[in-house]
């Protein structure tokens, strides 16, 4: 059970929540994110997909700047067009997972089971396997619940 209070919870660490991460990470905002990294492309996504989205659509959050698809696979000798090369799932998975190590260490890998009102007014968000998950309202801190 984890208890620390946070400014910003987020919960999933798919290419949105790691892009969060990094950005809020970039900016001083503190933050927490919690989730398998990559899950849903690692797991549910068909042996052998090619990306639908070109090589230069798939970059998490950076620009030319910073940790794209591109620069990952120059490092890593694939073969890369923004354009004309289909990125294949593999490859996109093995750049999440790089870009959460090198950018968002700080990713606790746990599932996220609730969160609890601590200080102002909560909203519900969603229910998520028949759980209630609430999130910070604006003037409120989230208290995040995980196992
Ligand atoms: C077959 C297929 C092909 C696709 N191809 C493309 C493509 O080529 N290009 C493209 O841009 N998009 C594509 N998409 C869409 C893409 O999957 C989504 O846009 C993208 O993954 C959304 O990212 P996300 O981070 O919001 O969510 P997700 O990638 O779904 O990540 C959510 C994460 O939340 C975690 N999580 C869930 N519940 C909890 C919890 N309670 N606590 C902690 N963590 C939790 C999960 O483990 C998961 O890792 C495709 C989708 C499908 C199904």
């Amino acid at each position: 059970m984890v208890s620390e209070l946070t400014e910003v919870a987020i919960v999933g660490s798919g290419p949105f929540g790691l892009s969060l991460a990094a950005q809020l990470s970039e900016y001083g905002v503190p933050f927490r994110i919690f989730g398998p990294p990559m899950e849903s492309w690692r797991k549910h996504m068909p042996q052998g997909m090619r990306l639908k989205s070109d090589g230069f659509a798939s970059a998490l959050y950076g620009n030319e700047t910073g940790y794209t698809l591109k620069r990952y696979c120059a490092e890593h000798k694939i073969p890369y067009d923004g354009l004309r090369i289909p990125v294949q799932l593999e490859t996109f998975v093995a750049y999440g997972i790089a870009f959460q190590r090198k950018l968002v260490p700080t990713l606790e890998n746990k599932l996220v089971v609730g969160l609890k009102k601590a200080g102002f007014a909560s909203r519900r968000l969603s229910a998520h396997l028949n759980r209630i998950v609430r999130q910070r309202a604006p003037q409120g801190a989230a208290q995040p619940v995980t196992r």
